[in-house]
């Protein structure tokens, strides 16, 4: 049987008169992939940020592993692995450098090159972060989050923007990173993404969870009511079409 890692209880988040997240309630398996997807505004981020200790809600109740929110937020960033924007590296240090300085901060040791293969950039061991292209960056981040360890990460976005072939490579690392038994959190635009990915997904509209279940199952509710789309669906699209022609493997623009 599976076992809830993280619980959110009657999630609330206001900023000013503003209510950004209104009255949340989910549960996260251990080792599953779960999926925050919803649009623009909705709530995601602030979601995850409250999850992850680094903003404070209004009101409601979090566990993540059996901690309380509220009474052990140091134990959970213990346990935890965010992936951060980008823009929060030092430009000009080498990724040896940045993998041994979050090492420090973590109190851990940690074999770079080991760790730098699990995200495929060990020929960039010696190159600055800024030299690298979007889905390395992204890459390279993902790698932080694992520094520590962690029993959960979570991934804001972290597809958005690359091309086809760095969005599959990301999948597969996600994928690997599962199956080495921690428990993934991801918020995504891309529902094709979801679909592939993801084991249950929320949708979240102006912050309420209007559904929960699993893709497959969210996919055929809908059918169920009798929806079809409206033209013949052909046998590959136009993504297809560029996996075909460019490969699959991802390329360095560098
Ligand atoms: P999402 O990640 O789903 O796009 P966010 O959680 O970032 O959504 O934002 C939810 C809503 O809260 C948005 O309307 C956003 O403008 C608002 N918001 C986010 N952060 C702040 C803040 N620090 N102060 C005021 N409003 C905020
Ligand atoms: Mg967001």
């Amino acid at each position: 049987m599976s076992k809830t890692i993280i619980s959110v209880k009657n999630l609330v988040k206001k900023y000013g008169d503003f209510t950004a997240v209104n009255g949340i309630s989910f549960d996260v398996q251990e080792g599953e992939i779960f999926g925050l997807l919803g649009p623009n505004g909705a709530g995601k981020s602030t979601t995850l940020e409250i999850i992850e200790t680094l903003r404070e809600k209004t009101s409601g109740e979090i566990t993540v592993d059996g901690l309380n929110l509220d009474i052990n937020p140091n134990d959970i960033k213990k346990i935890i692995g965010v992936q951060l924007q980008t823009a929060g590296y030092y430009p000009g240090l080498k990724l040896v450098e940045l993998i041994s300085l979050f090492a420090g901060l973590y109190n851990r040791s940690v074999n770079a090159m080991e760790l730098l293969d699990t995200v495929n950039l060990r020929d960039k061991a010696k190159s600055k972060f800024k030299e690298l292209s979007g889905g390395q960056k992204q890459r390279f981040s993902i790698a932080t989050t694992l520094i520590n360890q962690p029993k959960i990460i979570f991934l804001d976005e972290p597809t958005t923007g690359l091309d086809p072939q760095a969005r599959r490579n990301l999948w597969d690392l996600i994928r690997g990173i599962r199956d080495r038994g921690a428990t993934v959190i991801i918020t995504t635009h891309y529902m094709d993404e979801a679909e592939i990915l993801c084991d249950r997904v929320a949708i979240i509209d102006t912050g309420k969870i209007i559904s929960l279940a699993s893709p497959d199952k969210l996919i055929d509710d809908l059918v169920a009511t009798g929806f079809e789309r409206p033209k013949e669906v052909k046998k590959a699209n136009l993504e297809d079409v560029f996996i075909h022609l460019t490969g699959k493997e991802w390329r360095d623009e560098s």
